[in-house]
């Protein structure tokens, strides 16, 4: 058992936080503002090989493994989770599927592009009638000639908004089998689909949209694969993401630590800094505990993910703890702030807000316990 990390994984979680403390820290004021995400940073993220960090070089990735991808998230989502989300709808949502199981193509045309930053990606699955269950989903694909006529809605689609092609599942078949559900590339614009903004109380500078989708056509060459049936890869896709997402709250429990104890360090009450009350003090030592379990859960899971030994349950696991474990610290270090932490002069309020949003997206804390409890042959 080694629970080091190596020197290129150490070389990159420093050059990732550089990154974040100098050029995604001075954004993140303003894009929260406005509620939109800087989209020339999906070129700087390509150009800083950010992108393609889960993909090996011989595809044009950066050719590092998973671990190396939380380290990645962890310091990202340390800075702002906005736009660590937007970036993974993009670089891992979005694209994943392509890598896995694109033709050469498909490749060409979207997967090698998403890595430059040049064309922007998103995941759409979730419908108004199937968040939770995603074997109910209803957006129906119909073959006709060339393509699929796909007709039906999507909801709460990250960078729906601001995207060149949705990676977007759809049942190519009457039938309610988990077989009968396809992906597509569907290209944006399209003369059938109405992308409607949504405002957002968490993740705001991250673009979140309805997507209506009313007789749109979508060519042969855009179903993923040139097969349909490829259901199992949105399963794959969400288990190992979700090692990713725990990694993001990881980062988000980290920054709303740091920025809890800074202010305990430094905020007076009746002549002591108030990290010199115990009752303070064993609040901070309670949440760095609880991250520090939190996060060799989240690289046990990565761990996994390098060996090919995931599971649906252990990536349950990881994400439940992780997120909860988000929540948990975020709404202490609001509370070590006192009324400082209900402005947003503090980074603790917007931790908090975007923290809340990942025990719901990639799978609620419910449907974390129903798939380790079916893990546990329940
Ligand atoms: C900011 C944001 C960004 C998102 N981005 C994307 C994206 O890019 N792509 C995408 O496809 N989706 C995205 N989602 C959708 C997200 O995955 C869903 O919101 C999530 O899966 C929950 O689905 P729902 O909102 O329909 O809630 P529901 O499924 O309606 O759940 C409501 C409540 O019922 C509980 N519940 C439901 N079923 C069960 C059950 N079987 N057992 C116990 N409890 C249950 C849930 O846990 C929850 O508490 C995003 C969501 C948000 C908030």
């Amino acid at each position: 058992m080694d629970y080091s990390f190596t020197a290129e994984q150490e070389d990159l979680r420093r050059t990732v936080r550089r990154f974040a403390e100098n050029e995604l820290a001075p954004l993140v004021r303003d894009a929260e503002e406005t509620e939109t995400f800087p989209r020339p940073l999906f070129r700087r993220f390509g150009a800083l090989g950010l992108n393609g960090v889960r993909y090996p070089e011989a595809d044009g990735g950066s050719g590092f493994d998973k671990v190396s991808d939380c380290i990645v998230r962890e310091e990202m989502s340390r800075v702002c989770q906005s736009f660590a989300s937007s970036w993974s709808a993009h670089s891992h949502l979005g694209i994943w599927p392509i890598w896995r199981a694109g033709t050469e193509g498909q490749k060409a045309d979207f997967f090698r592009p998403a890595l430059a930053g040049e064309r922007i990606a998103g995941f759409a699955l979730s419908e108004p009638d199937g968040g939770s269950d995603i074997r109910a989903l209803r957006t129906k694909a119909e073959k006709v000639p060339g393509g699929w006529r796909l007709n039906g809605s999507k909801l709460y689609i990250t960078n729906a908004p601001i995207a060149d092609f949705l990676t977007l599942a759809a049942r190519t078949h009457p039938d309610l089998t988990p077989a009968a559900i396809s992906l597509f590339l569907v290209e944006l614009p399209n003369p059938g689909i109405v992308v409607n903004r949504l405002k957002k109380e968490g993740i705001r500078a991250s673009d979140t949209g309805l997507v209506h989708i009313s007789d749109a056509f979508v060519p042969d060459a855009c179903l993923l694969g040139g097969r349909t049936g490829t259901y199992p890869i949105i399963l794959d896709s969400l288990s190992e993401n979700r090692v990713g997402v725990a990694a993001n709250a990881l980062g988000m429990a980290q920054g709303a630590l740091e920025a809890a104890l800074e202010f305990a360090r430094t905020r007076k009450v009746r002549g002591k800094t108030i990290g010199q009350y115990q009752a303070i003090a064993h609040k901070l030592a309670d949440m760095a505990a609880e991250i520090e379990a939190a996060r060799w859960l989240v690289y046990y899971g990565a761990w996994r993910v390098d060996q090919g030994t995931l599971d649906a349950a252990t990536a349950a696991k990881v994400k439940l703890v992780a997120s909860e474990c988000a929540v948990r610290v975020s709404e202490a270090a609001i509370r070590i702030h006192g009324g400082a932490g209900i402005m947003s002069e503090y980074p603790v309020g917007r931790i908090h807000r975007d923290a809340l949003v990942y025990v719901i997206g990639e799978g609620t804390s419910e449907i974390q316990r129903n798939l380790i409890a079916r893990g546990l042959g329940l």
